[in-house]
């Protein structure tokens, strides 16, 4: 069947299938980290050149990594994927597998943790100059770019705050310089995005969340063209390390399989909570880029169609007010995941954020009230109740 003209539906349940002789149904695990060459002629062919159905070493690639690859490739719309151990580990690849000393960086400064611990910390010992921007001031993006910026980094929409970025207006500040475009997509899930019809040049997700969407392993991914991944990114996953396990990618695999229905289901119940709790009087804000309210959400729905899975609220009266809330909720369950069928709520200023300074965090508008609430699958109904009961409690 001409795969290409699949929809993303068909695609998420069959794309990159590789069925052994014995035509199983569900794809194989291959939890194995070599592969027998049947001669020492073989072994040298193979190393010389593999086929695309041969494989060397699980470091380098797996029938049952390949697999994931595929699918989350053609669902993504990118000639090739590769995929890593975590989402970290697919960010770091993709940034060190491009840069060099004395390259220069632009990056969005609404960044998850760990994301910006490489762009700030090692990158900079590494001879990469960053200039960090509010990622939402296309003027800003402007000034910072250079002529020797070699690459810029954004989160499509950031992590706790819910900024959308104008993909298509920063790739083309980038574009015209030169720059390579890379999309940490985690929380537009490749269900919304379609980050390289607007301009992203590499597209890398934490697999972790939607995609694993069970809250059971670390993975992450990295897409783009066939050259970028097989001549830049590949050398560098295979020989440093940041290899998925083939248990994971089939983990994945089946996530994907669910990905459309799950990510749509939870973006419903989190419009459907933020419109409900819009207004509360025990609330300062409820920020959900679906919500006409929200300073992108043209952007937003330009850019995604939906608004996401992730709601943040900011109670009124800081921390203290914010546990009470925390603490008073039955069936969300507090943790630092997202993505995942159960819905979540994360105190980011005391855990996720803990480790920026008081002015970092309110430069971001991470203010001591704020919580996320990751929207997973439960009844929407009964996740409103259960909102409503423990903003009461505040
Ligand atoms: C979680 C997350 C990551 C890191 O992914 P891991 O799988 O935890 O390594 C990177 N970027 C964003 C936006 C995330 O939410």
């Amino acid at each position: 069947m001409p795969k290409d003209t699949w929809k993303r539906r068909t695609q998420q349940v069959h794309a990159g299938t590789r069925r052994s002789q014995y035509g199983e149904v569900s794809e194989a695990i291959y939890l194995t980290q070599g592969f027998v060459y049947d001669s020492a002629e073989t072994a040298m062919q193979r190393f010389e050149a593999s086929g695309d159905d041969e494989f060397i070493y699980a470091r380098y690639g797996n029938p049952t990594v390949r697999m994931f690859e595929e699918r989350i490739a053609a669902l993504e719309g990118t000639e090739d994927a590769f995929a890593t151990a975590s989402g970290m580990a697919a960010v770091n690849a993709a940034l060190m597998s491009l840069l060099r000393a004395g390259d220069h960086v632009v990056s969005a400064r609404a960044l998850f943790g760990s994301c910006l611990y490489i762009l700030e910390d090692v990158l900079s010992r590494f001879g990469v100059e960053v200039t960090f921007v509010d990622g939402t001031d296309l003027a800003a993006w402007e000034a910072a770019v250079r002529p020797d910026t070699k690459a810029v980094f954004l989160e499509s929409m950031s992590n706790p705050t819910l900024e959308v970025i104008d993909l298509p207006a920063v790739a083309s500040i980038a574009h015209k310089v030169g720059a390579t475009v890379v999309v940490d997509n985690v929380f537009s899930t490749p269900v919304f995005s379609r980050a390289i019809e607007l301009g992203a040049d590499v597209v890398v997700y934490s697999a972790t969340k939607h995609i694993d969407g069970q809250g059971r392993a670390l993975g992450g991914v990295v897409l783009g063209t066939r050259d970028y991944i097989r001549k830049a990114l590949e050398p560098f996953i295979k020989h440093t390390g940041g290899a998925m396990s083939p248990f994971t990618a089939w983990l994945m695999l089946k996530g994907l399989e669910t990905l459309d229905l799950r990510v749509n289901a939870q973006a419903d119940t989190a419009l459907k909570i933020a419109q409900t709790l819009e207004g509360h009087a025990k609330l300062s804000q409820c920020v959900f880029p679906g919500l006409p309210s929200h300073p992108h959400h043209a952007v937003a729905m330009a850019q995604l169609e939906k608004g996401g899975t992730v709601i943040a609220l900011e109670i009124k009266g800081g921390q203290e007010s914010a546990f009470r809330f925390l603490n008073a909720l039955e069936i969300v369950i507090i943790s630092n995941n997202l993505g995942d069928a159960k819905s979540i709520i994360t105190h980011p200023t005391t855990t996720t954020h803990q480790r920026l300074t008081d002015d970092q965090r309110a430069d971001l508008g991470i203010t001591p009230g704020l919580v996320r609430l990751s929207v997973g699958l439960e009844d929407a109904d009964d996740l409103v109740a259960d909102l409503l009961s423990a903003l009461e409690a505040v």
